[in-house]
């Protein structure tokens, strides 16, 4: 196991894209470990939200990381369960009023260099399909596949009301389009790994493509990449 070469696929884009849906489907098709590192920074969000902090506050955010014990592992049916002090916050992390928190939390450049490491560990011992924002160009920029996966704001906006109402959330197309407006900005001109796509990256953009279509397009990418079967 140890030779074995271990492949790393890093997939970016906007919130909304269908990131974490294809990387999952591509990392359960070929047996590898698929990282949601959105996740991540959601439970930094939440962990200063539960303490009452500003999540813009670029001094009392840090000061709050070395009290935190973050990490995640995998339930039975490989989803990624994030934990913060051995709190099992997979559901909290995802209510809308934690995507605000996270975005902003994920400005911080000291707390985006904290969970660097926690990041690319992952991708050492196991072959990843990892999402997010920097994956490609700040995570894992020797990724042997970069994807960079887009679609219009309105198809983004609603794939993600749709998800969010089939959670029972009581959201509207017009928040949610709003919501994913405010963090694209937010994402895209901070100072710290900002996001955008490595030049390396495979841009794919999925506004006219099924999930099936878009699942099928990643996975030829990966076969091609890798020479694998899957
Ligand atoms: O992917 P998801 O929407 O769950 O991520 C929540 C927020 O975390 C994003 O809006 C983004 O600000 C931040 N993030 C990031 N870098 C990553 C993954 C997520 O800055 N690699």
């Amino acid at each position: 196991m140890a030779d074995m070469k271990l492949c790393s696929v890093a997939i970016d884009g906007p919130s909304g894209a269908g990131k974490s849906t294809i990387a999952k489907a591509v990392a359960a098709r070929f047996g590898f470990i698929y990282v949601d590192t959105g996740a991540i920074y959601r439970t930094v969000g939440l962990a200063g939200r539960r303490a009452g902090v500003d999540p813009h506050d670029t001094a009392a955010v840090p000061a709050l990381l070395p009290g935190l014990s973050i990490c995640f592992d995998y339930g039975p049916d490989g989803s990624q369960r994030m934990y913060l002090n051995g709190e099992d916050v997979s559901g909290p992390i995802r209510e809308p009023e934690i995507s605000m928190y996270a975005s902003a939390v994920s400005a911080i450049p000291a707390v985006r260099a904290y969970l660097l490491d926690m990041q690319r560990d992952t991708a050492k011992k196991q072959s990843v399909v990892m999402d997010g924002r920097d994956i490609g160009t700040v995570v894992l920029p020797d990724a042997g596949l970069k994807v960079y996966l887009t679609a219009s704001p309105e198809a983004r906006a609603k794939r993600r009301l749709a998800e969010l109402l089939a959670k029972g959330e009581n959201v509207t197309l017009e928040d949610v389009a709003s919501d994913m407006a405010q963090r694209d900005k937010n994402d895209a001109t901070r100072a710290a790994a900002p996001l955008r796509a490595a030049e390396d990256a495979v841009r794919v953009d999925t506004s006219d493509m099924t999930l099936a279509e878009s699942i099928e397009h990643i996975c030829a990418l990966v076969r091609g990449r890798f020479g694998l079967e899957g």
